[in-house]
């Protein structure tokens, strides 16, 4: 099955008609200053082909998780006005989602410009699990559209939502998937069909139960899975090891058993950390220290200690795994890289990464900003990849419904 992609869109003819781009600007914020724009610059190219050829663009997007009401925290104005300061075309920003700025700012919009509507999770029709509130919603995002509308779906980081704005306005216009969707499942594709041998995934970052669910599809596909990040300490807690206070999935300690078992008939080595650098509490000044994986509840501050990184015997092991491989996927900060002190592991495996010949990947919110924050140079990895839970889901062997929604 495929999808009608933009350029035939564009070859169809867009001047003058209203497009509805479904964007990823989900960018991480301090007040109401973007942190890291990765995704608004993910976001243009498909913005600026579409106004080059005279479209008249609505943009729509979610910023962080507001519950279902307007919430002036997430709006989505400052990602916004950074797509305006990186354009070249006419950028405007609604005041609503699909009231009556945004309406009156579609109705008026001139050939070859963008209008930013409000955030899309201030309506709790996007996100509601009820089919007919869901197209209720998107039906009134396609009547912005007027007459002769389009849809495009570039947001790759939320194809694995079944939204209003992802999956059900797919139903109601000429849908077509935007350049940067293209490009990530084509990524994809490489890593789950044929990767190049050794293929290595190096997971990490703190949304364990999500994450944990990947390695059952990865046993049979990957040579070696490398755990960091939260995650490796259930895998610690299952080989009998105590974590003192460190992030502990203890419903998942036998997920983690059977994936080890299972792991040696695959044929797949999971490699968890030998040491851990311990910290008292969590904070930019707390005490720390590196201990054996088996001794993190015997340092000097006391049993509570929390494991805040992988440590550096744990790092070069796993820079040495990332330097012999041909793929690698990275997926999770190795520990807090946030703070300087749990930035190292992060840092040794990126840096190994980016040495590789390898085919590489990264993905993941966090795990993009923390190469771009620890200053390596993005055209040092093959892919940088727009979508964390997006592309979990897809090596996970799902299918993304905002992808899915496009063919037919
Ligand atoms: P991504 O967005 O790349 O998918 P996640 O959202 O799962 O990654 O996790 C990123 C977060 O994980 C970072 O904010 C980092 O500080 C945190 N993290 C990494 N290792 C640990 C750890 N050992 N303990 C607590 N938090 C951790
Ligand atoms: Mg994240």
């Amino acid at each position: 099955m495929t999808s009608q992609t933009l350029d035939e869109l564009i070859a169809d003819g867009v001047r003058g008609r209203h497009v509805l781009v479904r964007c990823d600007l989900n960018v991480p914020l301090d007040g109401s200053t973007v942190t890291d724009d990765g995704r608004v610059r993910a976001s243009l190219p498909v913005l600026s082909k579409l106004t080059e050829a005279g479209a008249r663009v609505i943009v729509m997007a979610h910023l962080g998780r507001p519950k279902g009401a307007v919430d002036p925290k997430y709006s989505i104005a400052p990602a916004a006005h950074r797509l305006d300061e990186l354009a070249d075309f006419e950028v405007v920003v609604a005041e609503d989602v699909v009231g009556p700025s945004a309406q009156q700012a579609a109705a008026n919009l001139a050939d070859g410009s963008v209008l930013v509507i409000e955030n899309v999770r201030f309506d709790a029709r996007e996100t509601s699990k009820d089919d007919t509130e869901r197209a209720a919603f998107a039906a009134e995002l396609a009547a912005l559209t007027g007459n002769q509308g389009a849809y495009v779906n570039d947001a790759f980081g939320a194809v694995h939502r079944k939204h209003a704005s992802v999956y059900d306005i797919a139903a109601l216009l000429p849908s077509y998937q935007g350049d940067l969707v293209a490009t990530e499942v084509k990524v994809l594709q490489t890593l789950t069909e044929a990767p190049k041998r050794p293929y290595v995934v190096v997971l990490g970052g703190s949304k364990v139960s999500d994450k944990l669910a990947v390695i059952d599809n990865l046993l049979g596909k990957a040579d070696q899975l490398l755990i960091g990040g939260g995650m490796a300490f259930t895998f610690l807690k299952a080989k009998g090891y105590a974590v003192g206070g460190s992030l502990l999935e203890e419903d998942q300690v036998a997920t983690c058993l059977d994936y080890l078992s299972r792991a040696e008939k695959l044929g797949c080595d999971i490699i968890i950390p030998t040491d851990v650098v311990v910290a008292e509490k969590f904070g930019a000044d707390a005490a720390y220290e590196v201990l054996e994986a088996d001794k993190i509840e015997e340092a000097s501050f006391g049993s509570t200690g929390l494991g805040l990184d992988i440590g550096p015997k744990t790092a070069e092991l796993f820079a040495s795994y990332i330097t012999s491989a041909n793929t690698v996927f990275w997926n999770g900060p190795m520990g807090v890289f946030e703070i300087p002190a749990f930035a190292e592991g992060t840092r040794r495996v990126a840096g190994a990464l980016a040495e590789s010949e390898a085919f590489s990947v990264v993905g993941g919110g966090d795990s993009a900003a923390a190469v771009r924050t620890l200053g390596f140079a993005e055209d040092d990895f093959g892919h940088i990849s727009t979508g964390g839970g997006a592309s979990l889901e897809y090596l996970e062997g799902k299918t993304l419904p905002g992808v899915a929604a496009l063919e037919g």
